[in-house]
């Protein structure tokens, strides 16, 4: 790599980025697509620190120090606090870009605009196509589902994925180098490839339990607990919508590995039948289908 992007992982992308500025092929917008904490976000902070840093991403002159401190005049953060974005936060991007700025770009970093409300989307549409100057919009989102197709067909995207467990391994041995082999091995099964996960867990103690807990509780589902005990060893994380979502993509990765690990083709697809069901339930459950029903319903089949 050419500049110093502060990131694990994603060494594709980032290469296919940096020729982007290399040959000045900067579009009005990208979209930084893929799951939640594996980097996007960071990532886009370092595009806004590359193009607007006067000495290659120095990471110390005044322009980098402010970027990174959200206070720089022309580089705009909106991050992603669990609302929805609607037309007034819009309509003031769109004033702040129409002033004059003093840097090389205006930059507004948008984290995961599934959040934006129609009428938001198509407010800014207009801004999309033909934008003032230098502007440059950094947005990441989940889905591409979530975004409007005609916000969406306005943006360069670029899609991330979850990082490999030994890259993530290698890079968290680095940062973390007083962990103890079982407690970053322990970090890398249970941050399902995510790097932001997985720094996380090895900073907060207590959130590293609770998903030791909940891989714990899986095992023992599969393979201890009868139908009838299933229900009440599950009727705490029915109650948490946050629980339950972390407990379900667990599940995934944990039949996923069964299915790696299968000994004879009859495991294998029962596992894949099982991740199908998973997933519909996943998919069921973010559109606030009774929780109470649809783990029921999973744990039968397990
Ligand atoms: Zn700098």
């Amino acid at each position: 790599m050419y500049y110093h992007w502060n990131v694990i992982g994603h060494q594709k992308e980032l290469a296919q980025l940096e020729s982007d500025f290399q040959t000045e092929n900067i579009p009005h917008a990208y979209l930084f697509v893929g799951p939640e904490k594996i980097g996007k976000f960071r990532i886009a902070k370092s595009v806004a620190g590359i193009l607007q840093c006067p000495s290659n991403f120095c990471h110390t002159c005044p322009t980098c120090v402010q970027i990174e401190k959200k206070c720089h005049p022309d580089t705009i953060e909106l991050e992603d606090d669990g609302e929805s974005i609607k037309i007034d936060a819009v309509r003031d991007i769109i004033a702040r870009l129409n002033m004059t700025g003093q840097s090389r770009y205006k930059i507004f970093l948008i984290q995961n605009i599934g959040r934006l409300t129609d009428e938001a989307g198509n407010c800014l549409l207009k801004t999309l196509e033909e934008p003032p100057g230098k502007t440059l919009f950094l947005f990441t989102a989940g889905q591409l589902k979530d975004i409007m197709p005609t916000v969406a067909s306005r943006m360069r995207i670029v899609q991330f994925r979850k990082l490999q467990d030994e890259v993530l391994r290698a890079a968290l041995k680095e940062m973390f180098a007083d962990a103890d082999q079982d407690m970053l091995n322990q970090a890398v099964l249970l941050s399902l490839g995510r790097s932001g996960k997985a720094i996380q867990l090895l900073r907060d103690p207590e959130a590293f339990q609770e998903v030791r807990d909940l891989y714990r509780l899986i095992q023992f589902l599969d393979e201890k607990a009868t139908p009838a005990n299933r229900f009440v060893a599950l009727q705490e994380i029915i109650q948490d919508p946050q629980k339950m979502r972390n407990f379900l993509s667990l599940l995934v990765h944990y039949f996923r590995q069964k299915m790696f690990d299968a000994p004879s083709a009859a495991k294998k697809y029962a596992a894949i039948d099982i991740i199908s069901e998973i997933h519909r339930v996943m998919n069921l459950a973010s559109r606030n289908i009774n929780p109470r029903l649809l783990m029921e319903n999973l744990m039968l089949k397990l």
